[in-house]
């Protein structure tokens, strides 16, 4: 192969439980994956086939870091979710076999210019600069599969400042893990390295400048951001 006329980059990685490093190569996002009150109140939320966005690789924020207060927005916004880590690619993953792909599971954030998205949805446009933007996805420490069981359950919680944002469990989830994974393989070959963020439950709202953001899912793990 020729040699590269610049220094290739370094793949960004986030710190996994018990020491190295997870190497990231891609993030696909699940968009709405929670049922709300659809479900709380008796009725039968449609299951409609999940859809996905992406961000880059280089999005990712760990170490608890803060995130620089994006650009062209007034309306950032936190979604607070299941990160799923993915070991051995594939495409057409069954869903029985899906979690055998899987690495490990961290708590993530998958912060919006939801301004720009809402502009995006009217105009018909693409979504990546209200969410593929840079530090936006903040991300814990990555706790790998072996020692935990798929999380179908536990609660997942947000707090700003102390205050409690978003609270809902894994198990309100609409597609599991093993089933999101099985699907977004029939659209691209997964890869080792690939990140998948499973969605938000209610409760997103704005930040500003010098709040802090901490996030925890049961048994998995903690996310922290002060925003700069
Ligand atoms: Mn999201």
């Amino acid at each position: 192969m020729a040699e590269f006329v610049i220094a290739p980059p370094v793949p960004p990685a986030i710190p996994v439980e018990g020491g190295g490093a997870f190497p990231v190569r891609r993030i696909f996002c699940v968009g709405r994956n929670y049922a709300e009150h659809v479900r709380e109140m008796g009725g039968n939320p449609e299951r409609e086939a999940p859809f996905f966005f992406t961000k880059p690789a280089d999005a990712v924020l760990t170490g608890g870091a803060d995130m620089p207060y994006p650009p062209q927005t007034a309306n950032l916004h936190h979604e607070m979710e299941l990160v799923v880590a993915i070991a051995t690619g594939g495409a057409d993953i069954a869903v029985a076999q899906a979690l055998g792909h899987v690495w490990g599971y961290a708590a993530g954030l998958d912060m919006t210019r939801r301004d720009l998205q809402s502009e995006a949805k009217k105009a018909g446009r693409p979504w990546d600069m209200a969410k593929g933007f840079d530090h936006s996805a903040p991300i814990g420490t990555l706790i790998p599969a072996a020692r935990l069981p798929e999380p179908t359950h536990g609660t997942i919680a947000l707090r700003v400042n102390g205050t409690l944002r978003q609270s809902s469990d894994l198990s309100q989830m609409i597609w599991s893990v093993a089933e999101t994974i099985a699907f977004l393989s029939g659209f691209v070959r997964l890869a080792p390295g690939d990140l998948i963020f499973t969605g938000t439950p209610e409760g997103v709202a704005a930040v500003g400048r010098g709040d802090l953001l901490e996030g925890e899912i049961a048994g998995v793990g903690t996310v922290r951001t002060r925003i700069g």
